[in-house]
């Protein structure tokens, strides 16, 4: 996967040089990184303040209240569009901030929207409940199978809205393909890439227009802030979600930006290792006499794993899975584990193990999650960056126990 995005280490001047792999996590240490003109503070201050003095009536120095834009938040904007290959980014108080800004900004009364049929529940939940009582019109299709999407998007659309990896089930889009049919419905298209982020999936150089984050997951990566982001290569577009995000008072905290600059420094480390723990995790499991169903996007046995191996590098941090017995040994399970926390979150170092039926997704009715894989007996594993032996170990405890 080519990396064509540009380091702005000073501000002086981008070089326009392509970037290869390896030089992500010089990115994510260095992208908009300015020492502090006034002390030469090598990390960037945390700018805690509402507003800014100006010099006279329309004299200010680019920044006039906190609502509106706030240096720290800048300085991570600039690190997490430089690590997708885009010139803009937005932050926003939570992924689901960042979600409502998106539909806000861009959809009308009668507007259509294709959204994965799997996606996050309160994505799921924004769309169907909320956003239909203001007249937006949502069809949930099923993103991973190519004749459904050329189905779906044979009809004008206003907005293609893609999570892959899908949370929780993991089912994969085709992301190429995806931006063409978008495209040729006359649609944006916008894929979610928490499960992922910019070192394993490159959204933007496969066609899409944004990049959505919860940054809450791996982005900060620490289980410290919630945050979210958009990520764009089209200037108008990106003044379109700076307006919204004014208009609707959804801007991060510099303080949860500043957290997010210091965890997106190791992003590219920490992702490596969630992928080499995560696959032996889950090769242990596929061994496993009572694990019944497991989906992981690095195995060979993963029913989407061609096209992981295509347009992923890597199989990602989340692993999900089932134990004979249904959703009562699930439930058994995930209350035996000892170093896995049974929590509501993903994408952190510590491993988090969430019952996705009763937590994340429990929005979803009991029928469509039924119908989409989400089971109430359904397991889902994030991986942190424990060793991989001692998850092991919890595992195995736990299911034999
Ligand atoms: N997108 C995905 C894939 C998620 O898993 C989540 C949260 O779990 C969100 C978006 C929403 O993000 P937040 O919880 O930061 O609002």
């Amino acid at each position: 996967m080519s990396l064509t995005s540009r380091i702005d280490l000073d501000q002086r001047a981008a070089h326009d040089a392509p970037l290869d792999v390896a030089a992500l996590a010089t990115v994510a240490l260095h992208a908009g990184r300015v020492p502090d003109p006034t002390t030469g503070a090598l990390l960037p201050p945390i700018y805690q303040t509402t507003t800014y003095v100006q010099r006279r009536v329309g004299e200010h120095l680019g920044y006039t209240y906190s609502r509106t834009a706030n240096p720290t938040v800048t300085a991570l904007e600039r690190r997490l569009a430089a690590l997708e290959g885009a010139e803009h980014a937005l932050c926003f108080s939570t992924g689901l901030a960042a979600t409502v800004a998106l539909a806000l900004g861009l959809l009308r009364a009668g507007d259509r929207v294709v959204l994965s049929a799997v996606v996050y529940g309160g994505t799921y939940r924004l769309f169907a409940d909320l956003l239909a009582g203001f007249g937006v019109v949502t069809e949930s299709i099923d993103t991973g199978d190519e004749e459904a999407l050329h189905r779906a998007l044979a009809t004008p659309a206003r907005l293609l809205l893609v999570e892959s990896p899908a949370n929780p089930t993991l089912r994969l889009t085709d992301l190429a393909l995806a931006g063409r049919l978008g495209h040729a419905a006359g649609a944006l298209v916008v894929v979610d890439n928490t499960l992922l982020t910019p070192a394993l999936q490159r959204p933007l150089e496969l066609g899409a227009d944004v990049v959505l984050h919860s940054t809450t997951k791996f982005i900060e990566g620490h289980n410290a802030t919630v945050g979210g982001a958009l990520i764009t290569r089209d200037a108008a577009l990106a003044e379109r979600l700076q307006w919204t995000r004014n208009a609707i008072g959804a801007i991060q905290s510099p303080w949860n930006a500043w957290l997010t600059l210091q965890g997106v420094k190791t992003l590219p480390l920490r992702m490596r290792r969630h992928c080499e723990s995560a696959l032996e995790v889950a090769r242990f499991l596929a061994a496993h006499p009572r694990v019944t169903r497991l989906l992981y996007p690095g195995l060979a046995s993963f029913p989407q794993a061609e096209l992981a191996r295509r347009q992923q590098r890597g199989g990602g941090a989340l692993i999900a899975f089932e134990v004979e017995g249904g959703a009562e040994a699930g439930a058994r399970l995930m209350s035996a584990l000892k170093l896995c926390s049974l929590a509501e979150n993903l994408g952190a170092a510590e491993t988090l193990v969430t019952h996705p039926a009763s937590m994340t997704h429990a929005a979803v009715p009991a029928a469509q999650r039924q119908a989409l894989g989400i089971t109430d007996g359904l397991v889902r594993l994030s991986v942190g960056l424990e060793e991989a032996e001692d998850l092991i170990a919890d595992l195995r405890q736990a299911l034999e126990a």
